[in-house]
């Protein structure tokens, strides 16, 4: 298989022959999914879009280079479930600013993050980076070029291991789903009006708010569900690699001229 914009399978002699001029940095995660999804889930799904989103901006002529997938990400607030792999976001936050020492010694001067896993925010790090870094750098939860299909398309709701999720998974590790164990991923409400809301915010302990782990009933999770999410997710974020990837990088940047 030709893939000269995947770094972890080509040689230093396909470097040489290519030009690139956006990395792309997918971030997973390993914790549990309720009781029918695996725990890689968060990797394999941003590892799957990252790919095919490379694939197709590649194709569409845009210069870019997928980076190897993070596999650990920000689970501190699981902890009372075992193997929900813990980093803390200042440790993801070194690790990817480490990264981007290579990236822009190389001439890569647009990054974008694909984060796979809803704990971790990267705002803050992105304002203190402003200055520290050529490389622009952005920011993309991998399903949220559909947020709004999001809601038409599944019913269940939820954000994890939810209906969306085991959608997902039905396309890209079917054999590593089994609906059959799922509970139907019922929340606990908080005791406060404001949090229920949303306008207050918490870090929810997850073995409080879930019975184990799962947020968003599943069970109407089904192959074709996921592959006409992950349709539009793919158009929508190969086409804005193409942009990043095709724009000049002048005083104005990012903004119009
Ligand atoms: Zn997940």
């Amino acid at each position: 298989m030709n893939q000269p914009w995947n770094l972890e399978k080509i040689t230093y002699k396909v470097i040489k022959e290519n030009f690139y001029n956006v990395a792309v940095l997918p971030i997973g995660s390993i914790e549990p999914h309720n009781f029918h999804l695996p725990y890689g889930t968060d990797a394999i799904n941003a590892q799957y879009v990252a790919e095919k989103m490379c694939e197709k901006a590649f194709e569409k002529g845009a210069k870019v280079l997928l980076l190897p997938t993070i596999p650990y990400s920000v689970n501190d607030n699981m902890r009372e479930f075992p193997f929900a792999m813990n980093i803390y976001q200042n440790t993801l936050n070194q690790i990817i600013t480490d990264l981007i020492e290579p990236i822009e010694r190389a001439g890569i001067r647009k990054l974008l993050i694909l984060n796979g896993h809803g704990g971790n925010k990267f705002e803050a790090w992105q304002r203190s980076m402003l200055n520290k870094t050529k490389v622009f750098i952005a920011v993309m939860d991998w399903w949220a070029p559909a947020n709004k299909e999001e809601k038409e398309i599944f019913e269940g709701g939820g954000f994890h291991a939810n209906e969306m999720e085991t959608s997902v998974d039905l396309v890209t590790v079917p054999d590593l789903v089994h609906l059959e164990d799922a509970d139907n991923g019922e929340t606990n409400k908080t005791r406060f009006d404001a949090i229920n809301k949303g306008w207050v915010i918490i870090a929810p302990p997850w073995h409080l708010l879930t019975k184990n782990t799962g947020w968003g009933n599943p069970k109407k999770g089904t192959k074709e569900k996921g592959e006409k999410f992950l349709n539009i997710v793919i158009e929508r974020g190969s086409n804005f690699i193409k942009e990043l990837s095709d724009a000049k990088m002048d005083n104005t940047f990012p903004y119009e001229e």
